[in-house]
Order: structure tokens, then sequence, then C-alpha cells
């Protein structure tokens, strides 16, 4: 079975046809600048190999279904192409971040679930509307194929409401729906389900602290495999500091800029989610920039490293005290993946906390899923590779 999963953003559509035999990819890359004059395509046919191919296109993308023509013509070209045509696809599955309370699961997509979404996007209003275009076009173009709508929230509709209500008045609950929703879900799950696999623990018993650390970034505490805290809130804002986001910070903060330098609302969230964390805090919001910049004595770099670890290790705690017992610590995405001295530096100091990282082990990772820490280590620290589009896939497959 062939399932081809669509990431669609406002002007975007990532893509990656797997084939559920091998649970290879087949063919895949992204589409950008689409409505602009000039789009940018990006396939990759075989990736990783021998008969890897890569196609670099500029070329105008009108709208989201001139985009899924495009994915349909690179995958059934006749020189690169890795199917016949749109029969082989036999089902999609579609990244959809905010599925709010109702969706709990993936869901089989119909009118009912379209409309669901289009409800969801006061929520999510950068989001749901590119994934409701990718839908739609996709439902159009592919009759026969099984359509999956799989949320980032849904791994977080276990989190019981001591974790995921604020302490504001009921109604805003009740009658506005505010709550912490959490995101990353499908990645946090994916880490689950390895950790599980790879330590032989069955999935419903074991405890976790995954980590997904990248230009956006959650932790969350698993609990018998399931989600019961999420550093992220009701928007991905909250929580550890970010690439460009703030992560949390006291709320008085809006009103005391909005009072004292004539910033409007628009403006100030513009500044926490675009202009803070790293970059705010020094100028760079990658990691590589960071560090090199630290290493040539820049105060600020050093200064956004340090507050950057702290924030992680405090969520660290925190999950310890919610958890009880944890079999281990599970770093991924950009950072957690490749930053070894990131991973060192969260790590250190915590044998109180039965975690023992082995510096060679750190340094260099065997697998795509790697035990980081000490043999001796009470807690194993794991680095896994996430994967969303195959856990989308998984899920689709299930579903179908
Ligand atoms: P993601 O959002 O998961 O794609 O992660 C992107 C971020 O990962 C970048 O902004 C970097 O901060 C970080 N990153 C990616 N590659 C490396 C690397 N080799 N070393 C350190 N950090 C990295």
């Amino acid at each position: 079975m062939k399932i081809l999963v669509i990431n669609s953003g406002s002007s975007s559509i990532k893509y990656k046809l797997i084939d559920m035999d091998t649970e290879a990819s087949l063919g895949e890359g992204v589409l950008e600048r689409i409505g602009e004059a000039k789009g940018k395509i990006l396939y990759h046919s075989h990736p990783g190999t021998s008969r890897a191919l890569t196609k670099k296109i500029e070329a105008p993308i009108s709208d989201h279904s001139h985009g899924m023509e495009w994915i349909l013509s690179l995958l059934t070209d006749a020189e690169s192409g890795v199917i016949e045509n749109r029969t082989s696809i036999s089902a999609i599955g579609h990244r959809v971040v905010q599925g709010g309370e109702k969706f709990k699961a993936p869901a089989l997509i119909d009118d009912a679930v379209t409309e669901s979404i289009r409800a969801n996007i006061p929520l999510a209003p950068l989001h749901n509307p590119g994934a409701l275009s990718g839908i739609i076009t996709a439902l159009d173009m592919f009759p026969e194929a099984g359509q999956v709508a799989v949320f980032d929230t849904a791994f977080h509709q276990t989190i019981p409401a001591k974790a995921y209500r604020y302490a504001l008045p009921d109604r805003l609950y009740t009658e506005a729906g505010v709550r912490r929703f959490g995101f990353h879900g499908t990645s946090h799950r994916y880490i689950t389900r390895e950790a599980a696999d790879y330590l032989e623990i069955p999935p419903d018993k074991i405890n976790l602290i995954s980590l997904h650390l990248g230009n956006g970034s959650s932790i969350t505490a698993v609990s018998g495999g399931k989600s019961v805290d999420t550093s992220m809130g009701m928007t991905p804002l909250e929580g550890v500091i970010m690439g460009t986001r703030s992560g949390s910070i006291d709320p008085a903060i809006i009103s005391y800029l909005a009072d004292n330098t004539g910033m409007s609302l628009e403006e100030i969230m513009t500044l926490l989610t675009q202009e803070s964390g790293l970059k705010g805090l020094c100028g760079y919001n990658d990691l590589r920039d960071i560090h090199r910049a630290a290493a040539a004595g820049n105060e600020q770099a050093e200064l956004a490293l340090d507050m950057l670890i702290y924030s992680y290790r405090k969520y660290i705690g925190a999950y310890f005290a919610v958890l009880g017992r944890v079999d281990c610590l599970v770093f991924t995405a950009g950072i957690g993946e490749n930053d070894s001295v990131i991973r060192e530096r969260v790590c250190r100091n915590l044998e109180t906390f039965g975690i023992e990282v082995d510096p060679e082990r750190n340094r260099d990772l065997s697998d795509t899923c790697s035990i980081i820490s000490t043999s001796s280590s009470r807690v194993k620290v794991m680095v896994i590779s996430t994967n969303e589009e195959l856990e989308i896939a998984r899920q689709t497959q299930m579903l179908i």
C-alpha cells in the first residue's frame, strides 16, 4: 500500500509518498511560495538509495490545487516518477495542527470532519486554513483514495483537566474554549512508540519525558504511553524558549508594553512570536550560529544558551515530579537530534535523578534510535530521529 502524506500550510505543501510494506519514502519534497510570482518546487525520488534523484524547479504555483497537480506530475513523471498514476495512491494522510477537543484520534475525512476543521480556524488561524485547502483539493483530485486527518493536538487529549485548564474564570473554558491543547503530538506519539519498542517496555506501561527541540520546541510528560502534560499551551507560544518565540512570560508584560511603548496588540504578538526567543536574545535563532558566536566570546549568545538550557531543565524537573517514575528521557527534532553539546548540558549534574550521559555515546550516535546514557544510568537517555510523516502514514493505514 502506498500512502501520500500531505502537510499543507498557507503558502507551502510538504509531501511524502510512503511504501507501507517497507515504510520507506518513495518520493518527497516541498512546494513553497504558493500564490507568488515565482514558486519553488523541490522533489527527491527514492531518497537515501542509489536511485536517488533530486529536481529543483522554479515556476508559478497559483494555488493549492495547482500545487497538488505539480506533486502528482512529479510522482508520475516518466523519468523521475515513482508510481504509474494517481490510482497507485491508496490513501492520503493530512497533517492538521489543531483538532480542538473534538478530535482525540485521527479521523476519516467526510463533510462533517472538514466542517469541524473549519470551525477550529479561530484556534489556529495560521495553520488550519492551509490544511483545509490541502484537504479540499485532495478530495477533489483523489476521489478513490481514503483520506485521513491526523491532528497535532490529538495525542495530548489524554492530559487531565488539572493540567490543561488555566486558572481563569470557569466561563472562559466552558464558553470560550480557553485551555491547553499542546502541539507536536504526532512527534511525541512516534517517539513514545519507538522508545517503548527499543526498550522492550509495553507501550501502555512506558513513562518518559519527550523533548522535541527544534525551531519550535515542546516537552511532554508521558505516563503509561499517554500524554499527561506538555509545555505548549492553547497556542504554540507557551513553554520553553524557542528560535523566535519567547515561550512562557509574565502575561502582564503585554499590558505593560502596550501602556509604555505604544505598541499595538498585533505588534506585541509579532514581537513575541517572531522576534523573541533565541533571536531576540542574541540575534541568531539557529543553534549552530549561536555556538559559533558564543565560542568567539559573544556574551549575548552565551546567555541565550544558558537560558535555553535552563528552560529545558526546569520542565525536566517538573515532569519528574509529575511522573514519579521515569524510564527514559528522549531528545528529538533539529536541536535534540543534532546538538550533542545541548544534550550534555541539559543532562549535566542530574545524577540524583538517575541520569548519567556517556560522553562518547552522546557524541557518536549509532543509529536513528540511540541510547546515550551510561550502562549504569537508572533513567535511559535516548536520541530518536522523529518521523512525523511516517507516524501520519501509520495512523492513516490503521484507520482505513
Ligand atoms: P527543526 O525545527 O526540528 O527543523 O529544527 C531546526 C533547528 O535545529 C535549527 O534552527 C537549529 O537550531 C537546530 N539544528 C539543526 N541542525 C543542527 C546541528 N547540526 N547542530 C545544532 N543545531 C542544529
